[in-house]
């Protein structure tokens, strides 16, 4: 099963459990027995983060557009905020022995939708 993320406001698919990971950068679509360690960090469930290496065509562009520095992430079609990034800060997360993925998405800002495939 295939886990998509659309924008809350105009259902527009954002991108996929495949290009989502947490803080510590693990996917989500890993199996449960090889994300356990990550019980030590208090994940923050508010914000869902993105994988550098697998940015989608639109987040690229919004990210080359700031040159890499730091802005705000919009859907691509109804340009309401999803999320930021930041690629100056470099900051860590809550147990500090990660630096935090560049770019997020906000929770409430997304919806999380089960695929079924055939
Ligand atoms: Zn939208
Ligand atoms: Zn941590």
């Amino acid at each position: 099963m295939k886990v998509k993320y659309k924008c809350r406001k105009c259902r527009h698919i954002l991108f996929s459990e495949k290009e989502a990971c947490n803080a510590h950068g693990i996917s989500f679509s890993m199996q449960p027995n090889e994300t356990k360690f990550l019980e030590t960090c208090k994940q923050n469930a508010e914000i869902c983060y993105i994988k550098d290496d697998e940015f989608l065509p639109w987040m690229k562009e919004q990210v080359e557009t700031a040159d890499w520095m730091r802005g705000k992430l919009f859907c691509p079609t109804c340009s309401s905020r999803v999320g930021s990034f930041d690629f100056v800060g470099g900051s860590k997360c809550q147990c500090g022995l990660h630096v935090l993925p560049s770019l997020h998405v906000v929770s409430s800002k997304i919806d999380r939708e089960p695929m079924i495939c055939s």
